[in-house]
């Protein structure tokens, strides 16, 4: 045996049990009570929680936009993910303009991350107007481990519904997932019109100019997609209430709709962007409301959201500080490494979720989603050794430089944290502890997607 951990609290999403964890090699041998294995290595982990590794599924490390690079590449992206005991991380392939095809697109980003990856990595494909009809490309990615397509509502990228119909019957017949960024673009076209004529542009207008209704709308036509399609479907990054009450009706009429928020939407309201730092905390969706945040934790503890995801894109101040208005500052905020630490503090801690809720959210359905599970996920033997050993004891109050983003800034600056992760191990190798990233670059391995059937 390599590695024995003793004395602990293993969660898993039924349960919080003491129990020794034995690893073996990359994967875990054995859990139960006073294993009596003899371990090269034996960590002491009484009263501590034992979870999962967590799987961040929305990050965009060294992603361009026009000229601009995000502030993380793949090396500091997966290190900090590291740091926050996230051990398995899901970007996205998006080819430069609808005549690349995917599997040329899917082929360079996996070079990019080979060489620099810290954590395991999965992708999703971003599938471009067009490229919905092309059923052999499509059906090449998936053969490649690529069981996701991502489409949007609005931006350049965007599909009109019946393109995302037509890519979800596709994705049916394929046995891949269409996970969907919803924002009707003809609402938020009209109010940033309306806000240019007014000379309202300022970043701090950004909540007003992509108004909950949009979000609303796009969810409405895709779930009714989905419906026609008889395709499940993935909502990503829900910020509204009103959202997220759509994804729980959807699911009451027994349609296959699932739903990821992010911290932000949970934590934090549209009164940050009265600040003058309101550029820091510009991403899309934006931040909405006390209301919205009350909903989506509801919604989340009661099932009808499966995943809580970060959309990491991180840009520095000095990078943020290019914007003159709402549409030109870059969109985007970190947030991998504080996910696990805020989601126990905010969400066990204050009696919104449980501990097996929060593997749930964090592992276990974001694995089984996207087609990692049970390798990923879930602490079982044969399972890889992903651990995170959570001190609940440890009071932490969030700092940028304590935390390892190039952006090196965080949107919860100030945050009191109520525990917080001590050591990861990425298939049974500590590649953090008490602080300090033991990881290197080119560890993290491409974990392909199965087809899943949800
Ligand atoms: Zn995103």
């Amino acid at each position: 045996m390599d590695l024995l951990l003793k004395g602990g609290w293993v969660v898993t999403q039924e349960r919080v049990e003491q129990a020794d964890i034995a690893v073996e090699g990359e994967k875990i041998a054995a859990i139960g009570p006073d294993l009596e294995a003899r371990a090269a290595a034996v960590r002491d982990v009484t009263g501590k929680y034992i979870l999962p590794g967590a799987i961040d599924v929305h990050v965009h490390y060294q992603m361009p936009i026009g000229e601009l690079l995000t502030a993380d590449d793949w090396f500091t992206g997966t290190r900090l993910a590291a740091c926050g005991g996230v051990t398995t991380v899901i970007d996205y392939a998006e080819p430069a303009g609808p005549a690349e095809p995917l599997t040329e697109a899917l082929a360079k980003r996996l070079e990019e991350a080979r060489e620099q990856a810290c954590v395991d990595y999965g992708l999703h494909q971003v599938v471009l107007p067009g490229q919905e009809e092309d059923t052999g490309e499509l059906a090449k990615v998936i053969e490649q481990g690529v069981t996701s397509f991502k489409v949007f509502t609005t931006y350049n990228q965007r599909l009109g519904y019946a393109a995302i119909g037509r890519l979800l019957k596709q994705a049916r017949r394929l046995g891949a997932l269409v996970t969907v960024h919803c924002e009707d673009h003809d609402l938020v076209t009209a109010r940033r019109r309306e806000l240019e004529a007014t000379g309202q542009t300022d970043p701090a207008y950004h909540a007003n100019s992509r108004p909950a209704a949009a979000e609303v709308k796009a969810i409405e036509e895709v779930i009714l997609q989905a419906a026609a399609a008889g395709a499940p479907v993935y909502i990503v990054h829900v910020s509204t209430g009103g959202g997220a009450e759509l994804i729980a009706a959807a699911r009451a009429r027994g349609q296959q709709v699932f739903g990821e928020t992010c911290p932000h939407y949970l934590l934090l309201t549209e009164e940050r962007y009265a600040g003058p730092d309101s550029r820091l905390f510009l991403m899309c969706p934006p931040l909405r409301t006390v209301e919205d945040n009350r909903i989506l934790w509801q919604h989340l503890a009661s099932g009808d959201l499966q995943v809580v995801a970060t959309d990491h894109c991180s840009y520095s101040p000095e990078q943020k500080a290019a914007g003159t208005a709402f549409y030109n500052t870059p969109s985007g905020v970190p947030g991998t490494e504080t996910l696990l630490p805020l989601l126990y503090s905010y969400g066990v801690r204050q009696g919104r979720l449980t501990l097996p809720q929060i593997v749930r959210v964090l592992a276990t359905n974001p694995a089984r989603l996207f087609g990692l599970y049970p390798r990923k996920g879930c602490l079982a033997p044969g399972s890889d050794a992903d651990l995170v050993v959570f001190d609940p004891s440890q009071e932490v109050i969030l700092k940028a430089s304590d935390l390892h983003s190039a952006a090196a800034y965080t949107i919860f600056e100030g945050f009191a944290l109520q525990g917080y992760v001590e050591a990861t191990y990425l298939r049974g190798r500590l590649i953090y502890d008490l602080g300090r990233f033991l990881g290197r670059a080119g560890q993290g391995e491409f974990i392909p997607g199965k087809i899943t059937v949800l």
